[in-house]
């Protein structure tokens, strides 16, 4: 009976499996699809200097909305673009569009894109950034890179060449989600980076009593600041997470506190509106 019930739960693990790998493969065809079908959108989040209380940006986020209504998260679909190498038409699209963004905002704004790592070890990427600048006609320092931590899993020659091939195209380069990966501080000080983002783990909550995260958050910034880098908090929700963030001395933030994800109407509508002057709105943290 021991067997028996043994192969039953390999049959299950075994399914279940099998069930993983499909729905994968099917994400992945829709997927192929998805840009021709122009089920793929950007919806744009405020970056705010906090000493101004001024946008001074948007980060690019992606969103694909499937044919049938449903709506993938990049979470989901992301590592999935990465693992079939869709990630580069798709991440070229993203440049482009992000480009023609920052043109009908204006010369006083940016517009960071996020750059996954199978694009970022694509030798192709100063190549696209440069004909989508010169396309769009903006300044290459209106366009940031967003790269994540984890392309710091290996810390090759070949990296630090990257780095410096796109610092040369005159784009900003920003390190996201500090923090959460394997912080590799003496090549912090090698690559060309003119901002951190702090994690949102670390934000949301720091404000709370007992958090180590201000404690984290403080020696982040300390270490930016020496570098000469720009920080932004990611993830602020509360006005205590604000004031919390604001005297620990982070520069920027981006947080639902003055925006969500916007697409590109509502965007340009509240720089109309506004000037790109904003006031900190009490978001009701669901935490
Ligand atoms: P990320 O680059 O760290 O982006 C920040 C995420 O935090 C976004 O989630 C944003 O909507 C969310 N967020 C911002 N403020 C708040 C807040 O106050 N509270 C909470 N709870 N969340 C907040 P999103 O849009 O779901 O994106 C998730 C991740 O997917 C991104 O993390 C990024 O790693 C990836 N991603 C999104 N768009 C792209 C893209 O165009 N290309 C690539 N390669 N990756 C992307
Ligand atoms: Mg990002
Ligand atoms: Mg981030
Ligand atoms: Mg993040």
């Amino acid at each position: 009976a021991a067997k028996d019930a043994g192969r039953g739960v390999y049959r299950f693990y075994a399914d279940a499996m099998h069930n993983q790998a499909s729905e994968r493969k099917a994400i992945e065809d829709a997927l192929r699809d998805a840009l021709a079908k122009e089920e793929l959108k950007l919806l744009y989040q405020p970056i705010v200097d906090i000493a101004r209380e001024r946008i001074t940006g948007f980060e690019a986020l992606i969103r694909w909305q499937r044919g049938d209504g449903e709506a993938v998260s990049p979470s989901k679909f992301i590592p999935i673009a990465e693992e079939s190498n869709l990630i580069v038409p798709i991440g070229e699209w993203i440049i482009r569009t992000a480009c023609d963004t920052i043109a009908q905002l204006g010369p006083g704004y940016r517009v960071a894109v996020n750059v996954s790592p199978r694009q970022f070890a694509n030798d192709r990427l100063p190549a696209t950034l440069m004909s989508a600048l010169s396309a769009s006609g903006i300044a290459p320092a209106q366009l940031e890179l967003e790269i994540t931590e984890g392309v710091f899993l290996d810390e090759s020659p070949e990296n630090l060449e990257m780095f410096q091939r796109l610092k040369r195209t005159g784009v900003r380069l920003a390190l996201d989600d500090f923090g959460t990966g394997y912080s590799a501080l003496g090549y912090l000080k090698k690559a060309p980076f003119d901002k951190i983002k702090i994690d949102q783990s670390f934000v949301l909550g720091a404000a709370d009593k007992n958090s180590m995260n201000a404690a984290i958050i403080s020696s982040i910034v300390g270490l930016a600041s020496a570098l000469r880098m720009e920080t932004t908090a990611e993830g602020v929700e509360t006005h205590d997470d604000l004031a919390l963030v604001r005297r620990l001395g982070c520069s920027h933030v981006q947080g639902y506190i003055y925006g969500k994800p916007m697409d590109r109407d509502e965007m340009l509508a509240l720089l109309r509106g506004s000037d790109g002057q904003v006031v900190a709105q009490g978001y009701q943290s669901a935490r």
